[in-house]
């Protein structure tokens, strides 16, 4: 038959077959069971407790025993004298000096009688004698594994610390060890200490490459966090990390990896820009909070009940996120409460009242541009901890702790919570999303000033846009905003429509006309002669058949979309040529 070497010396390798320390599981796997079916231990994602639920029901005997060196000793013990003929030494060593040191084998099949305990025993029950040498072999690593949680506090003692620590919250842990550790301390912790050791596992996903392999340093595909750290930040490598723990087990991670060493991460990017969003932010609030004191918080104005609002939805996803482990939640919360309400329109919005001569309204924006700002650092703060604390100390927080760190928790204010306010904002919004997407297909330069007339569906709509006249003359850069009802639309002018509105922007004499109708015509000739050339190769049998199936996707998507554009230049043209 085939022998083995050893790799390291080419030593002739050879099984050696010798008898083994076996544990009967079915009793200790038993006390467990209904701890996880009335989950007293809960697991994140759930599945996995019914996975092991179902390994307990299939549970098997342990085979125990090393021949390590290192270890928990097995607790059985040997009279030398009836045990003599299963007790054999490894070599030629001296008899007395191999049972001292622990150099022999031991056989139960050839007589050797054990008496398990954990201290030596007295005398011998058969002979009377005292001479007794301990098994040799040691317990599996994952036998004191398995001892962890109370082992570790002092126990078999009740100690302090046993009494304070045990048992812990949350237990996180990659899913190839929930039945070899997990689950085991779970048996143990009900064996000897009678109580569950945690109340939580969470089961954290696995890192891959970026096509899906294991992560390994010898194949080359292993990537140091260290180095994400070095290159994006610790704040990023945090949030990308995050962001990407999701429902999804196994997480393909976007960095190119070659030779261990990372060559660069969309995703820890993404984390990077985050940061300085924020920090930008900050920065424009902090230059534009002069002589502000902190005082009361009045909330008439829509965008600051928006805002607020906005922000106890925030609070109540990250709570819930928090409190069920789903950290991708957590991050896409925080991210678009950051990036698209505060930034992208609550900034822009307060700059009406900060840039306006009334020191009343500009006081108030600055309160809530202080405190919300303030709200939405504590909520990132476990995602992004060293920005957010620098950013915080530069902030009159108003808070008495003197670090983010043990600032509470924000605690989501129903009462803000304002249905009304959302609407109306939306309404906005998309108005103001309208103007600028005409100012774009229509190729306004972002300076010239417009006139924007708005047909308001409904008295409602009509009211809340009027409302609104100063932010949206503000966001879309226009000079004048007209709103009405049945507005007719006017020659030569952009229009979009909203749920709430249809919206006009007239060109005449805003862009120069002439030229305009010159640009649009060169882009669609543009066009056709692509989708010609695309239409052609997507009718054509052998590219359709040889090409493989992504190009060919691609390929249609192009399509799809060179399709598109050219209709909307088409309706452009159309409407200058009014
Ligand atoms: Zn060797
Ligand atoms: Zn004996």
């Amino acid at each position: 038959h085939a022998v083995n070497n050893h790799d390291n010396c080419c030593t002739d390798l050879e099984p050696l077959p010798m008898e083994q320390w076996y544990m009967n599981m079915k009793e200790i796997a038993a006390k467990v069971r209904p701890v996880l079916v009335r989950q007293n231990i809960q697991y994140a994602p759930d599945r996995f407790r019914h996975y092991a639920i179902e390994w307990l029901d299939q549970i098997r005997d342990w085979a125990l025993s090393r021949q390590i060196w290192w270890g928990h000793r097995i607790p059985a013990w040997y009279c030398t004298h009836c045990s003599a003929d299963g007790l054999s030494t490894v070599g030629n060593l001296d008899w007395e000096q191999a049972l001292r040191e622990g150099n022999f084998r031991v056989s139960v099949a050839a007589g050797a009688k054990p008496v398990v305990s954990v201290a030596k025993p007295d005398a011998c029950p058969e002979c009377g004698g005292q001479d007794w040498v301990q098994d040799p072999d040691v317990l599996d690593t994952w036998f004191s594994s398995a001892l962890w949680p109370f082992a570790t506090l002092g126990w078999p003692q009740r100690s302090d610390a046993l009494e304070y620590f045990y048992p812990t919250d949350l237990m996180i842990t990659a899913r190839d060890i929930l039945y070899l550790w997990v689950l085991r301390m779970a048996m143990t912790s009900l064996e000897f200490v009678e109580q569950i050791p945690f109340k939580t596992v969470l089961v954290h996903p696995t890192i891959l490459t970026q096509d899906g392999r294991r992560m390994s340093k010898s194949l080359g595909t292993g990537l140091n966090p260290l180095d994400l750290v070095a290159r994006y930040g610790a704040d990023a490598t945090r949030y990308c990390l995050l962001a990407q723990a999701g429902a999804v087990q196994d997480v393909r991670f976007d960095a190119a990896v070659e030779n261990n060493q990372v060559q660069a991460s969309a995703s820890a990017e993404a984390g990077r820009n985050f940061g300085n969003k924020l920090w930008n932010a900050t920065r424009f609030v902090l230059m534009n909070i002069d002589g502000y004191e902190p005082g009361p918080c009045e909330r008439s104005e829509l965008a600051d009940r928006w805002i607020w609002s906005r922000l106890q939805v925030a609070v109540r996803e990250m709570t819930e996120a928090m409190q069920s482990y789903r950290f991708s939640d957590l991050t896409r919360a925080i991210y678009d409460f950051v990036w698209r309400d505060y930034c992208d329109w609550y900034l822009e919005l307060a700059k009406v009242r900060l840039q306006g001569g009334d020191p009343q309204a500009r006081r108030v924006a600055q309160e809530h541009l202080v405190r919300v700002l303030e709200t939405a650092l504590r909520l990132l703060h476990p995602i992004m901890p060293f920005i957010t604390e620098t950013l915080w100390q530069a902030l009159p927080h108003g808070s008495s702790a003197n670090s983010i760190m043990v600032a509470d928790w924000p605690k989501c204010d129903d009462e803000l919570i304002d249905p009304e306010a959302e609407a109306q904002m939306q309404c906005l919004q998309e108005v103001v999303t309208g103007v600028r997407i005409i100012r774009g297909e229509m190729n306004v330069p972002p300076g010239r000033k417009i006139e924007v007339l708005i047909s308001a569906v409904s008295d409602e709509a009509e009211q809340t846009l009027r409302q609104a006249i100063p932010y949206i003359s503000l966001l879309t850069r226009a000079e004048s905003v007209q709103v009405g009802q049945g507005l007719v639309q006017p020659p030569a002018s952009g229009s979009a429509m909203t749920a709430a509105a249809e919206i006009f922007v007239p060109l005449e004499g805003l862009i120069d006309l002439d030229a305009e109708r010159q640009r649009l015509k060169r882009e669609i000739q543009k066009m056709d002669g692509l989708l010609k050339g695309l239409d052609a190769k997507l009718a054509n049998d052998r590219f359709l058949t040889k090409a493989p199936p992504e190009i060919v996707a691609q390929e249609r998507q192009r399509q799809a979309e060179y399709r598109a554009t050219q209709e909307k230049l088409s309706a452009s043209l159309k409407l200058v040529e009014a």
